[in-house]
């Protein structure tokens, strides 16, 4: 078959200088680029006699052989000297090659061809006592599942995804903008380095599909709010097979009507009668596993802290048990009928009789006062 003239192909006259020829390629290989063209496979053979022939006119060694023997003087296949040819190329090569060679050179980097999953937060509140003790329980998580159909490839059953003829795989192409070399993501496959031809119906060739999970969470005891539980793979479903992200369980623990808690620290509230402040007695007091009773001795104030050692939470990430810590605090008295107001009247004049004897925090308290008053000279 003959060939064309290579001076034919790329437009330009036989004294046409370096640039004269560079330029014609240029605008050549743009317009027979693959990706413009998709549909129409002749411009590949077109681009390849155009590579061609730019290969051969761009070489001065080896214009020279063509201008003097045409294509003798420079077809492999004919043995003459500085031969090269397209034998055992494909077209892959050919497009990497001269992107390699009018657009700056240099390899471009690959989008990871299977995408991991996005990582995904699920809020879970929970009850103190399950946080204490642990629980399971089930979650539904809006997600990204992997396409049954297609078993996440996004190709219709029966079919594959093709390498992507536009970047061969490389997921990137380089374009000449002046004097800049710029990579632009792939246009045809988006980076991935593959296109599908005959999409999956139930994921649109996604590969994913939305839906629904409902996941069973192990709470382990000891948890507190802002703990995490990582549940390894239930995350979305990575891009065309790729890894699947992770489920990451974020704890609140809700306010509880008794106890407080600080760490490992349980705190709460036990309101007193004043006569058991006074002469002491036994309280039920509430734990977590339980009651307990609480000693309170004779003369306590308010305010005073109880511990209860061990009664508290034990940390989830191991050590011991924290404690249970009371507060007391001493009720006055309300609704008194007659009686018992003459019987306070009385109790208060009987101790007014022992002046700061009976009080020990007033008498702190006056003295400071006091204090506090002599040093302004009042
Ligand atoms: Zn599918
Ligand atoms: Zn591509």
């Amino acid at each position: 078959m003959a060939k064309e003239d290579y001076y034919e192909l790329l437009g330009v006259t036989r004294n046409a200088s370096d640039d004269e020829i560079k330029k014609s390629f240029r605008c050549l290989a743009m317009k027979y680029h693959p990706d413009r063209n998709r549909d129409n496979p002749k411009t590949e053979e077109q681009f390849k006699k155009i590579k061609e022939a730019y290969d051969v006119l761009s070489d001065p060694k080896k214009r020279s052989a063509y201008d003097q023997f045409g294509h003798a003087g420079v077809d492999p296949s004919m043995g003459a000297a500085g031969g090269f040819g397209f034998g055992g190329e494909n077209f892959s090569d050919i497009f990497s090659d001269v992107f390699g060679d009018i657009f700056g050179g240099g390899g471009s980097r690959r989008r990871s061809r299977a995408q991991r999953g996005a990582d995904l937060r699920y809020n879970l509140e929970i009850t103190l006592e399950e946080a204490v003790a642990g629980t399971e329980t089930k979650i539904r998580v809006p997600t990204l599942v992997v396409c049954e159909q297609c078993g996440g490839t996004g190709a219709k059953k029966g079919s594959a995804p093709i390498t992507c003829p536009t970047c061969q795989g490389h997921g990137a192409i380089r374009m000449q903008q002046g004097f800049f070399a710029v990579q632009q993501t792939c246009p045809t496959c988006h980076g991935t380095g593959q296109q599908i031809k005959d999409p999956c119906r139930a994921c649109h060739g996604q590969g994913r599909i939305q839906e629904t999970k409902t996941l069973s969470v192990k709470i382990p005891a000891g948890v507190d709010t802002g703990d995490r539980i990582r549940l390894a793979g239930e995350g979305e479903a990575g891009e065309t097979g790729g890894q699947p992200g992770d489920l990451y369980v974020q704890i609140t623990v809700k306010e509880h009507p008794i106890f407080t808690r600080d760490g490992p620290n349980l705190y709460c509230e036990v309101p007193i009668s004043f006569p058991t402040a006074c002469l002491g007695g036994d309280m039920e007091v509430p734990t977590l596993d339980g009651k307990v009773v609480l000693k309170i001795p004779p003369e306590t104030q308010t305010g005073r802290l109880f511990r209860l050692r061990g009664k508290g939470v034990k940390p989830v990430r191991g050590g011991l048990a924290g404690d249970l810590l009371c507060r007391v605090r001493i009720e006055t008295p309300v609704h008194l009928n007659k009686e018992q107001l003459e019987l306070i009247k009385k109790l208060d004049e009987s101790l007014s009789g022992g002046g700061s004897h009976h009080s020990p925090q007033a008498h702190g308290w006056l003295d400071g006062v006091k204090q506090f008053f002599d040093k302004l000279g009042l």
